[in-house]
């Protein structure tokens, strides 16, 4: 049996280390575009910070995958995929044949359309090693924009606050995070930022960079304002080019059933890439924690090894910005839900929004009351009704 699994990330690296468990003798090839041994993604705020150092941010030594048997291919990409002769194509040219194929790969940033030196993205150690070189280039009087609304700005806030650099954030919807916030969460979010000095622009697109090599200012729908680093967190794309042309399904990720499999047989997908059925709040469904990614590493490994597993997990993916805690847990997009209820306020620091469908919780977000984390998770686990769960 080989095993392929494209996308070195938490999700494949967590499915090879299972597969290598379940079975001693299997051919595993991991293809892995970047040249690092498994790191963390979440620590790489701290690193930048200088809390954590660069080594400690790494999960997996080199020698760890000889050690496991588990041919190891960085610096590689997955190009082509022949899923009726069963193969793919490498960038190195090579085909490599498959029993069994994994797609784990995550997403690429969003990138904006210009390039200057003092422009900044945090995806990977790649990302997270210029920023540290950025910042200690920084002179005096330095400025930082930030462009986006979701968790990457908030770990740009984050960082740009502990290096005490003045900010200025621009993103393009009303508040953060549109599609799951209402007003009153997005207003509290908004509140906290600008108590903390954040200039906060909002509906506001950036258009244009400005500068010779070094970034000086940018252009934004509300006029031109003077930066020198700007961080970028619009979100993550994912590269479908060569799933695509193999016929396998797509919409905001790879399509999968509640096992991870997808429409092509002996194909499966796992982690951000993945957009899955939940079985526990009955839907297709797509998550971006790390939490999510490497539990469908492992599951989907059980069910590729001919065990099959039907993949349930109620996640969740926990922030701090400027001492304001988010959390946010299953399923929280508003346009899914049927009905969101809001408890707390603005005023009173704390806002919880509640997500129901057919009258079953599907999700909540918490936003400076982590006391409700608890009670949520467990009614959607339970499928628990919204007058079931009490707080609402
Ligand atoms: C800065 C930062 C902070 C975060 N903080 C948190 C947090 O606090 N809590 C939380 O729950 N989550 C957090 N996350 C999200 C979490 O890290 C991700 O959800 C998780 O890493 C996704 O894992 P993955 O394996 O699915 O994808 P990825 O980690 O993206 O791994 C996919 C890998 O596949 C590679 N690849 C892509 N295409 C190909 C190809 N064609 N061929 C070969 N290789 C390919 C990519 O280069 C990448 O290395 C954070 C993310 C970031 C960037």
């Amino acid at each position: 049996m080989h095993y392929v699994i494209i996308g070195g990330g938490v999700a494949g690296t967590t499915a090879a280390e299972e597969l290598r468990k379940r079975d001693k003798s299997a051919d595993i090839t991991l293809v892995s575009e970047e040249h690092h041994p498994l790191y963390s993604r979440v620590l790489l705020p701290h690193y930048v910070k200088g809390k954590v150092p660069r080594e400690r941010v790494f999960l997996k030594k080199e020698f760890w995958y000889g050690e496991q048997n588990i041919e190891w291919l960085r610096g590689i990409t997955c190009k082509h995929l022949d899923p009726r002769n069963k193969f793919v194509g490498l960038s190195d040219g090579r085909e490599l044949p498959y029993d069994k194929l994994l797609i784990a790969t995550g997403g690429e940033v969003r990138a904006v359309d210009e390039d200057l030196r003092g422009v900044s993205y945090l995806r990977t150690l790649d990302d997270a090693d210029h920023l540290v070189q950025l910042l200690s280039a920084q002179g005096a009087g330095s400025r930082a924009g930030i462009f986006g609304g979701g968790f990457i700005a908030c770990e740009y806030l984050n960082i740009f606050s502990h290096f005490r650099i003045p900010t200025i954030l621009f993103h393009r919807g009303a508040h953060f995070w549109t599609r799951s916030l209402v007003p009153e969460a997005g207003a509290l979010i908004e509140n906290h930022l600008t108590q903390h000095g954040v200039e906060l622009h909002v509906n506001a697109q950036v258009t244009n960079l400005v500068g010779e090599k070094e970034l000086t200012a940018v252009t934004t729908t509300t006029g031109e304002h003077a930066v020198n680093f700007l961080g970028v967190g619009i979100g993550i794309e994912p590269n479908f080019s060569w799933m695509r042309e193999a016929g396998v399904e797509t919409g905001v990720g790879v399509k999968a059933n509640a096992f991870l499999e997808t429409n092509v047989p002996d194909i499966s997908v796992a982690g951000d890439i993945a957009e899955f059925f939940d079985p526990i709040v009955e839907r297709q469904i797509q998550i971006g924690n790390w939490m999510n990614a490497m539990s469908q590493g492992r599951c989907v490994a059980k069910t590729m090894s001919g065990e099959k597993t039907e993949f349930r997990l109620v996640s969740s993916y926990a922030t701090n910005v400027l001492g304001l805690e988010i959390i946010f847990v299953g399923d929280t997009q508003k346009s899914a839900a049927d009905e969101v209820q809001v408890v707390g306020s603005a005023q009173a620091g704390g806002v919880t929004q509640v997500f129901g469908r057919q009258g079953r919780v599907v999700g909540g977000i918490m936003i400076g009351r982590n006391h409700d984390r608890v009670a949520i998770t467990k009614a959607i686990q339970e499928r628990k009704t919204l007058q079931e769960l009490g707080i609402c």
